[in-house]
């Protein structure tokens, strides 16, 4: 990999839920900021990534529990358990 000199003003380190939602927040409160996520994995969402998804895996939450509120869920899952297959195809970027 080529390394790539350049300067940021805040790194966010993973590419998970958690890690996304942390930047598109701070994004959202300081829209200039320079800012960087770095993932060592090649695709982004974490334990949600596509390679960790397999036929029948269902998150543990109800519906709407990982929806950013200016980016619904394209079905509307109600009170139903997330089917997994869903969530990188919905993860943002
Ligand atoms: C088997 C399992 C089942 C789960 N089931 C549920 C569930 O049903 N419901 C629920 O709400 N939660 C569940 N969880 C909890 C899960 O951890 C959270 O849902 C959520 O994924 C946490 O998000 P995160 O961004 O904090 O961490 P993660 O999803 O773990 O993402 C962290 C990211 O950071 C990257 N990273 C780490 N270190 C570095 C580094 N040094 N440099 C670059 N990148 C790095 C990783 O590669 C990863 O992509 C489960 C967890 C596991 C392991």
């Amino acid at each position: 990999m080529k390394l790539e000199h350049r300067s940021v003003e805040v790194i966010v380190v993973g590419a998970g839920i958690g890690g996304l939602a942390a930047a598109k927040t701070y994004l959202e409160l300081s829209p200039l900021t320079n800012l960087i996520i770095l993932e060592k994995r090649p695709t982004i969402g974490g334990v949600w990534s596509e390679e960790n998804c397999y036929e029948g895996l269902k998150t543990n939450n109800l519906g709407g529990t990982y929806e950013f509120t200016d980016f619904p869920w394209v079905k509307n899952t109600g009170s139903k358990k997330i089917n997994i297959s869903l969530v990188p195809c919905y993860i943002p970027i």
